[in-house]
């Protein structure tokens, strides 16, 4: 690998030894990386204390020419915002770490994923200045998300015998649509001969909705309206789904349930 330069976000920082700090990042250019801060923790100057959690920075790194194995080394960083709105709102900073909860455990290190940077940090953008909903977001975030990382669901058919759902009736749910978690599909009444187990229920509406949000560009999602129905279906079929699918419980969802409960 050669040194590079790229925007980046700030998904993770660990203390490393007494100075020092390991820190994720998602980099336009070089993907998820890993790197090493050196003095960072003794010396608050040595990256002009900007090395918060949600950051967005332009990065410096250098591969260590003699070591292979060795972490890169953070050189320099200049601060594009620091999202400090985001860290000082205990909601939105439940939001924020979900998604890098997200990214962290989803990507593999050193591919390049600049359409997810750009999504993340449209994300972080809006979220810190208010301008679209804290739940409209992160119904857009997860729902592009799948789609970039290419195991969005179909939400227009039935999984099963491809029947568009909006020609389905749906009697036996009670005009709600069956999302099978498992499997990540629709599944219409017809084909519904065996209780799901691990299921959701969601109107036609809402699905109408998430599809809208995923197909248009991300700068016209201010504009579409939820209702609270379809923010709390969309919520609750994407955050069954997408730890499902990435095979783990996520602590920041228990921690945003927790606190969302609370206020
Ligand atoms: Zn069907």
């Amino acid at each position: 690998m050669s040194d590079f330069s790229s925007d980046a976000v700030l998904l993770r920082r660990i203390e490393y030894g007494d100075y020092d700090y390991i820190i994720t990042f998602l980099s336009e250019t070089n993907g998820k990386i890993s790197v090493i801060a050196k003095n960072a923790k003794k010396s608050i100057r040595r990256f002009q204390g900007s090395l918060d959690l949600f950051s967005t920075m332009n990065i410096q790194v250098s591969f260590p020419k003699k070591k292979k194995n060795a972490l890169p080394v953070l050189v320099n960083v200049d601060l594009i915002d620091p999202f400090e709105k985001i860290r000082t709102d205990v909601e939105k900073t439940g939001y924020a770490s979900y998604w890098m909860e997200i990214i962290t455990f989803y990507l593999e290190e050193q591919k390049s994923q600049s359409g997810l940077f750009k999504l993340l940090f449209f994300s972080l953008d809006a979220l810190n200045s208010g301008a679209i909903s804290k739940q409209v977001i992160n119904l857009l975030f997860q729902i592009r998300f799948m789609s970039i990382s290419g195991f969005a669901p179909d939400l227009k058919n039935c999984g099963v015998c491809r029947m568009p759902i909006d020609k389905t009736r749906a009697e036996n749910s009670h005009g709600k649509v069956i999302f099978d978690v498992k499997n990540g599909r629709l599944v219409c009444d017809k084909c519904m001969k065996r209780t799901v187990i691990n299921s959701v229920r969601i109107s036609k509406g809402t699905l109408k909705q998430l599809a809208w949000i995923n197909e248009n560009g991300i700068t016209k999602a201010g504009r579409i309206k939820f209702s609270s129905l379809a923010i709390k279906e969309g919520e609750t079929l994407l955050q069954a789904f997408i730890p499902f699918h990435i095979g783990r419980e996520f602590k920041s969802l228990l921690f945003l349930n927790r606190i969302k409960r609370e206020l």
